[in-house]
Parts: structure tokens; C-alpha cells; sequence
């Protein structure tokens, strides 16, 4: 292409090709190990896919001594939404997943391989897109818009496969003395890579987790500059994975499809393509139609990470979940090291998951209740103090002022217990769950209308024997001799064989009475063991649950 058309396309001076390429020698790297990146679009609320697809590369890098570097994709101005790079990192650092090299939180960038924000790399992708232009493998297309969705419609009509190409890629032919016109009158332009592609040929793509496919090749002529001179994401990715030595590419699946495209490009470019891992997309089953579908943002709040942060989600135990989903061996790895750090474990290229899971909630709560069932009451409580500061802060000052207490609650039933409780899954659930020991928060249920059929005359004599017998010091064989004491007072069977022995000889049995007193004191039908509730309590505040 003539120099004179390159120069009105770009106006400000770029670097040479030469330039660029001494600022990114290849890398020096350990035998065996391999870099790779996650490159977001900063748009705002974090996908759960991306914190899965930052996850991936990061573990992965980790177990062989490699590089994962963070690459903000933020090329297409119209999405840009301010302080989503912010939203980025600071989900990165709270999930405790840190990229070797990428921008960082204070405004600088780590790195030897940057800049890695794209919109800093405009003359980057110019020089490249200039150096196509040159050897006509890229060109100029001054077509609207409106003339393409035209040509668009025409083709859907017609039923023939649509885009911009073979004979529809009407700049393609061009004279340079009309392209020349073109710019001379001012008209918009985008720049578009010349394919040499053949759709009737094939094209054998490599996925190192979905293996060998053979795919038609690519014949578009794909945008590679945007009427705003920034690059497509097709062009960008060619470019930074090459500069950036970036040897495995990992990506979402909706990109297996370009994936033609991208060896073809980086063929024409003379560049040697990476490896690429398309991971599957978290799915869930819509309820309306029966259907797995990609989990999305608009419609299902447990895609956006902040979900799990305001509901307060183990982080450790998100990253845990996320990993059972990746990884089939992860779960046989956790059962055989069960006291061991996640980091430890080696995710492997080998055993991604190549289709599609399908999100579990409930599966997460479990790993949630087996993660908090593991901790100690004082990171119990040091972890909802720190959620509750941003989420519940009123509750962060209850916290504050009965820190003694709040911690003699949540060591009922915990660490060395004969039964380790299981009944938190996330930090909210220590306000609802501990709600009762408070008499601000405490929602007495009207005791006679939960136990009913029991007469209250009954009710009230239980209650009122076993305020008499009550004294907070009592062990608990102690506490519960007494409360076999005051069921034998009472009609009620002391022992729970010998009544259900003779159900209908007794008004009921044991635990029937221990209902009552729960009822009373906890204004549920289940709560944590008895004994510790009314000791943690203490004698004052025990008895005056049990004043009727
Ligand atoms: N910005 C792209 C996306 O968000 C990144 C894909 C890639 O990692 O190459 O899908």
C-alpha cells in the first residue's frame, strides 16, 4: 500500500516494529513452565466466569513455576465503566489470587511486559495494523454501518452464511486511488485483516483440554482497528500474547469459534501461536425452560461475585468450590487432605473439566459449612467482624462490644466437640444464628401455640420445675439429671427406651421436656446444644427466659 495512503491512516508517529519487539525479549523461564494471563474487560460487576477464568491460569502457573499476568481488556470504550479495574483487582486481592506482573491497586504496573492496560497500547496494535496494511494483508473498509446490517438482511434473506467476505467484502478491491478519494473526503474507515481463508478447507484447531477439532477455516475479513483506532479483541489478543510471551492461552469457550481466525492471523503475522485452553462456562438450569444455560449476570444474582461478598461467603471456600468445578480429582485430593491449604493442591492441565457444570448452591453451602465447621470461634468471629464492618455495620458494633461473649457463643458445639456444629455457611448467618443470646435481637415464638398440643398447664410446670432446679455452674450430666427430674415430676418418661417401649403410658418423654425448655429459651425447635446455650447465657438471663 502506498506510503501516502498509510500516512493520512496514521498521523502521529509510531514506534518501528524493530522498536517494539527489543522492548519484549522472550522471556528466561524455568524448564516446564509456562505463562499465561487473564485479560478481564473492565465493565463493572465481576462475573463469577471471570474470577473462574483468573483462577485457572493462576493455579496453573503456580504449580510449575510459572507466569500469570493480569492484562485489563479495556479496548472497547463504549462498555468502559469507571472504577471497574479497581473492582477487579481489589476482587483479585480479596480472593487471594496475585498476578506476577499487571496493573496494580496504588495506579502503578508490575512488570517487564507492559503496559498492561490495552488502552495504553494504542500505538502498539497501530504499528502492527500499519506494517499489514503495507504488505496487504490488511486493508481499509470505508463501509457505514447501515450498509452492512443492508448487506446483512440481504444475505440472511437469500440464506446465504452472512459476514464480510469472498465477494461481499466489497473494500477488498478498492483502488488505492479510491481509498485515497476516501480519506481525501474524510470518509470514517475501519481496518480489516485480509483473510486468506477458504471456507470449503479445513483447519485442524488444538484445544489442550477438548483436543483436535477440524473446523472450516476462516474467511471473514475481520475488523482489526475500530473507526476509533483501538484495536478488536481478535487483534489485541494477537498482539499482547505474542509481546507479552504468553505460552498458554486460557479463555472462555464462547471464543473456541475464532479460534480458526486467530491461528490464520497469527500465521500472516509470521508468529508462532500459542497454546489455547477454552474453558467451559458455569451453566445453570433455567427455570422457565428446562434448559442449561450460560449463568448470567442480568438474571441470576450468584453470577457476580459481590454476591457472594455481601452475603459474606467464605472466600477460601468460594475458591474451593470454583476448584471442584474445574478440576475432577480436586474433591478425592480434599477428602485425602483434609487439613490442607488449596494452594497445595496441583490443578492439572490434564484434568479440566471439558463440558459444561452445571452451578450447585447447595453444593457450595456444604463446603461452606465444612470450612467455617474447621475454624476456631476467634476466626469466626475475626471474619464476620471484617465482613460486618462493610456490610452489617450496626452488627459490627455489637460484635465490638460483646466480643467476650459472641466468642463463648460461637464455641458451643466447636473445635474438639464431639459434634462439630454446621450450621453457618456465611458470616450473615452468625447475625441470624446468634440473634437469640441477645435480648435485642432475641424473637420469643409464642411458646404455647409451638408446643402445642401441650396443654399449658403442662407447659408452664415444666417450665417453672426446672427454673427452680436451674443453676448455671451444674455440669452436664447434672443439668440433664435434672431435667429427667423434672420430666418424672411431670408424667413425662425419663427414659427415652423404656418410653418408646410404652409410648401411650407417658404424656411423652425426655426430650419432649428439653423441647419445651428450648422453645423457651432459644424461640426455636432446634438450636445448639441446650446445656451450652443456658450456660453461655448464664443464670440471670436463663431464669428470666424461664419466668412465666
Ligand atoms: N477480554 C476477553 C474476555 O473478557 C478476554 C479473553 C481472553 O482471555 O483472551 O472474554
Amino acid at each position: 500500500m502506498k506510503d501516502e495512503i498509510l500516512d493520512l491512516v496514521f498521523k502521529d508517529p509510531l514506534p518501528t516494529i524493530a522498536e517494539i519487539e527489543a522492548k519484549y525479549p522472550p522471556r528466561q523461564l524455568p524448564e516446564g513452565a509456562i505463562v499465561t494471563r487473564v485479560g478481564p474487560s473492565p465493565t463493572g460487576l465481576l462475573h463469577i466466569g471471570t474470577l473462574n477464568a483468573a483462577l485457572i491460569p493462576y493455579s496453573l502457573a503456580r504449580a510449575c513455576g510459572g507466569v500469570f499476568f493480569l492484562r485489563i481488556e479495556d479496548t472497547d470504550q463504549k462498555r468502559q465503566v469507571a472504577e471497574a479495574t479497581d473492582v477487579i483487582l481489589k476482587a483479585f486481592k480479596d480472593y487471594d489470587i496475585c498476578p506476577d506482573e499487571g496493573p496494580q491497586a496504588d495506579g502503578t504496573q508490575k512488570g517487564a511486559y507492559g503496559p498492561y492496560i490495552q488502552s495504553q497500547r494504542k500505538d502498539i496494535y497501530q504499528a502492527y495494523a500499519k506494517e499489514l496494511l503495507r504488505q496487504d494483508k490488511a486493508y481499509l473498509c470505508f463501509c457505514s454501518e447501515e450498509s452492512l446490517a443492508q448487506a446483512h438482511e440481504t444475505q440472511v434473506k437469500a440464506k446465504i452464511r452472512p459476514g464480510y467476505y469472498g465477494p461481499f467484502a466489497r473494500c477488498r478491491t478498492l483502488s488505492e486511488d479510491a481509498v485515497l478519494q476516501n480519506l481525501k473526503d474524510g470518509k470514517p474507515f475501519i481496518v480489516r485483516f485480509k483473510s486468506p481463508g477458504h471456507y470449503t478447507q479445513k483447519i485442524i484447531i488444538h484445544d489442550l483440554v477438548r483436543g483436535k477439532r477440524e473446523l472450516p477455516q476462516n474467511d471473514l475479513d475481520v475488523p482489526i482497528l475500530k473507526s476509533d483506532g483501538l484495536p478488536t479483541y481478535h487483534f489485541a489478543h494477537l498482539i499482547d500474547d505474542h509481546l507479552m510471551g504468553t505460552t498458554h492461552v486460557m479463555r472462555g469457550e464462547e471464543w473456541l469459534s475464532s479460534l480458526p481466525l486467530h491461528l490464520q492471523m497469527f500465521e500472516a503475522m509470521g508468529w508462532q501461536a500459542p497454546n489455547y485452553i477454552h474453558f467451559s462456562h458455569i451453566l445453570k438450569l433455567d427455570e422457565q425452560t428446562g434448559n442449561k444455560r450460560k449463568i448470567s449476570k442480568r438474571y441470576d444474582p450468584e453470577a457476580c461475585v459481590n454476591f457472594y461478598d455481601e452475603q459474606g461467603y467464605p472466600k477460601t471456600a468460594v475458591i474451593e468450590y470454583l476448584l471442584t468445578l474445574a478440576n475432577s480429582n480436586f474433591e478425592d485430593w480434599r477428602r485425602a487432605n483434609p487439613d490442607a491449604s488449596y494452594k497445595e493442591f496441583k490443578l492439572s492441565i490434564q484434568k479440566l473439566n471439558s463440558s459444561g457444570a452445571l452451578f450447585d448452591l447447595a453444593k457450595l453451602n456444604s463446603i461452606c459449612r465444612e470450612h467455617i465447621g474447621k475454624m476456631t470461634a476467634e476466626e469466626i468471629y475475626d471474619a464476620t467482624w471484617a465482613w460486618a464492618k462493610t456490610y452489617r455495620p450496626d452488627f459490627a458494633t455489637k460484635l465490638e462490644q460483646n466480643k467476650a461473649y459472641m466468642i463463648d457463643i460461637l464455641n458451643i458445639e466447636r473445635l474438639g466437640a464431639k459434634k462439630v456444629r454446621k450450621d453457618l455457611i456465611k458470616w450473615s448467618d452468625v447475625e441470624t444464628e446468634t440473634a437469640f443470646f441477645f435480648d435485642d435481637s432475641f424473637q420469643p415464638a409464642d411458646p404455647y401455640a409451638a408446643l402445642a398440643p401441650m396443654p399449658a398447664e403442662t407447659v408452664k410446670a415444666i417450665v417453672t420445675d426446672f427454673a427452680a432446679l436451674y443453676d448455671a455452674q451444674d455440669d452436664k450430666d447434672t443439668w440433664f439429671a435434672k431435667i429427667k427430674q423434672v420430666a418424672e415430676k411431670n408424667g413425662f418418661c425419663a427414659d427415652m427406651k423404656a418410653y418408646k417401649a410404652n409410648p401411650t403410658a407417658f404424656k411423652g418423654s425426655v426430650a419432649d421436656v428439653a423441647k419445651v425448655l428450648r422453645v423457651f429459651i432459644t424461640g426455636k425447635e432446634q438450636s445448639p446444644d441446650l446445656h451450652a446455650v443456658m450456660r453461655v447465657l448464664g443464670q440471670q438471663a436463663t431464669l428470666k427466659r424461664l419466668s412465666v
